[in-house]
């Protein structure tokens, strides 16, 4: 099993791209999965490349439908969307969800889940949600009707794994009510305001869904598996989004866990004997879902436009890292 793959994204122009005069500096070369950037042409080959004429149904189909069957197995699967702000991640993920426009990769995964628990009726088939935000290094529970600050959880570890002692744990028995409570997330994750994007997302947004299936002829034959989904904080430097003070620490903490996530993923693939998950949180949240027996598929979202052409070598070393 090829447990990392990486798909890039390329996102059409915006508005303010075009309005700017922007070009391209991305090029596609034909019917490969590889681009070249810039006047030097630097080639990057990845396992899927996106265009921007490729939309949410192919990019669903192509890279996520087939990873949901591991699920079914008993397999960890993590997806991971990663880019600077405004590179198209929480467009992607469909982290946003409100029931409208073009559908991202959850709510289009968790039709398919519901559908294949529909078709395996020898299989009692438990679900459940959570919907963590991991900002400064603090974790916020998205799904509790707590206030802001009595939302925050932390983790512990022990023998059986990671646990989140308090975390909301939401038994969901329907795609539409499992639909709901990532509608409810969504719309309490914090966004700051920076020079870049007004409505830049500063933290992770981490939607899980638990499932455990047992066979029905035989209760002791059953699996747990945790499918993470997670819209990564932009991945700019922070001289580019003008920041200082609290958003510069945000920014510090924020590429601390980008940086460690890069490089617990390559250690995984390179085999390495001892892989440093603790770090940051964000690695230590997802230890049990990287490497091991899981599967994890790492969305790099990139702008097309010559304006963000650093940042998107910087998003495209990376995603090269990883794969
Ligand atoms: P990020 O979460 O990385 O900051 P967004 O997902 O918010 O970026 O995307 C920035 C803008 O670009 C949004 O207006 C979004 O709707 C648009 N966008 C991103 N990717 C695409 C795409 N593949 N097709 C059409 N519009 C897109
Ligand atoms: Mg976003």
């Amino acid at each position: 099993m090829d447990s990392v793959k990486v798909a890039l994204r390329i996102r059409p122009f915006v508005s303010t791209e075009i309005d700017s005069g922007c070009r391209p500096c991305i090029e596609r070369t034909p019917g490969e999965n590889q681009i070249a950037v810039g006047k030097r042409r630097q080639f990057y080959t990845f396992n899927y490349v996106f265009d921007e004429f490729e939309g949410q149904e192919l990019v669903y189909s192509t890279a996520v439908r087939n990873l949901l069957d591991n699920l079914f197995k008993g397999y960890n699967v993590t997806i991971l969307a990663y880019g600077q702000t405004g590179s198209g991640k929480t467009y992607t993920m469909g982290t946003n969800y409100d029931g409208l426009g073009e559908l991202g990769v959850i709510p289009r995964a968790i039709v398919d889940i519901f559908e294949i628990i529909k078709n395996s009726p020898d299989k009692e088939v438990k679900v459940s949600v959570s919907f963590l935000e991991l900002y400064n290094e603090s974790l916020y529970d998205l799904l509790t009707r707590k206030s802001r600050e009595e939302s925050i959880v932390d983790l512990r570890e022990s023998q059986q794994g990671i646990s989140i002692p308090g975390l909301t744990t939401a038994p969901v028995n329907s795609m539409q009510e499992t639909l709901s409570y990532l509608k409810e997330g969504s719309s309490g994750r914090v966004t700051g305001a920076t020079a870049m994007n007004a409505t830049s997302s500063r933290s992770h947004a981490i939607f899980t869904i638990n499932i455990r299936i047992i066979n029905r002829d035989n209760p002791k034959d059953a699996v747990s598996s945790k499918f993470h989904l997670v819209d990564l904080a932009g991945s700019e430097r922070s001289k580019k989004t003008g920041t200082t003070g609290d958003r510069f620490k945000e920014g510090v903490n924020i590429n601390r866990g980008l940086l460690n996530l890069g490089n617990v993923i390559s250690q995984l693939g390179e085999g390495c004997q001892y892989v440093n998950y603790r770090d940051s949180k964000l690695t230590r949240l997802l230890q049990d879902s990287l490497g091991g027996n899981s599967v994890t598929l790492m969305i790099a979202c990139i702008s097309p436009a010559d304006y963000n052409q650093d940042e998107t070598l910087s998003t495209l070393r990376y995603a090269d890292r990883v794969k």
